[in-house]
């Protein structure tokens, strides 16, 4: 099943000059859904992990999913203001703009072993983001696993030079 058939590029979304992704019809397609979680989750057991941290927003269905298939529990990194109690925050930049992530302070319990989770990688902001947000808990990376990964934006090169294995489904 080539499953970048169910993911159409819509141009100048959801700004001029940007190339996006568009999941959506992945995501409606039940066999090409299931296809990518089955795939995700043979990925992921590469990693020894203890918890998922899954990226608001659309990280969090494929996180939710491989959550589930892993018997691992789930974290939630999410934008600001969202989540009670005290929060680690972290700033980052966006191929289309600024933006910032959230995790509970009390949630990952310190040298805990976390697999990030995003839908696409493509400049690696977010998900050094994330990883920076495990560091602050005193819990520890294992790698990050997104659907798919845009080359050309060189996030892979990004995240090994902060020592944060990736991988992804689709290149
Ligand atoms: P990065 O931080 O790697 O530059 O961007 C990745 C983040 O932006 C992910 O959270 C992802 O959801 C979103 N993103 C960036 N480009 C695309 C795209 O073309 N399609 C989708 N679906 N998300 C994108």
């Amino acid at each position: 099943m080539n499953l970048l058939d169910y993911l159409p590029t819509i141009p100048d979304f959801p700004k001029p000059g940007i190339m996006f992704k568009d999941i959506s019809p992945l995501l409606a397609n039940q066999t090409a859904f299931s296809y990518a979680i089955d795939q995700l989750h043979e990925l992921s057991t590469h990693h020894d992990f203890d918890y998922i941290l899954g990226i608001e927003s659309r990280g969090f269905i494929f996180a939710t999913a491989l959550a589930q298939k892993s018997k691992k529990g789930l974290v939630l990194a999410r934008k600001p203001n969202k989540l009670p109690k005290q929060v680690f925050s972290e700033n980052y930049g966006l191929e289309y703009g600024k933006d910032s992530l959230e995790i509970q302070q009390d949630i990952l319990p310190k040298q805990s072993k976390i697999l990030l989770i995003d839908d696409v990688l493509a400049t690696g902001g977010t998900l050094i983001a994330a990883a920076n947000l495990v560091k602050k808990s005193g819990a520890k990376v294992v790698g990050s696993l997104v659907l798919l990964e845009i080359f050309e934006l060189m996030g892979r090169e990004r995240l090994l030079n902060e020592n944060i294995p990736s991988n992804a489904l689709i290149k």
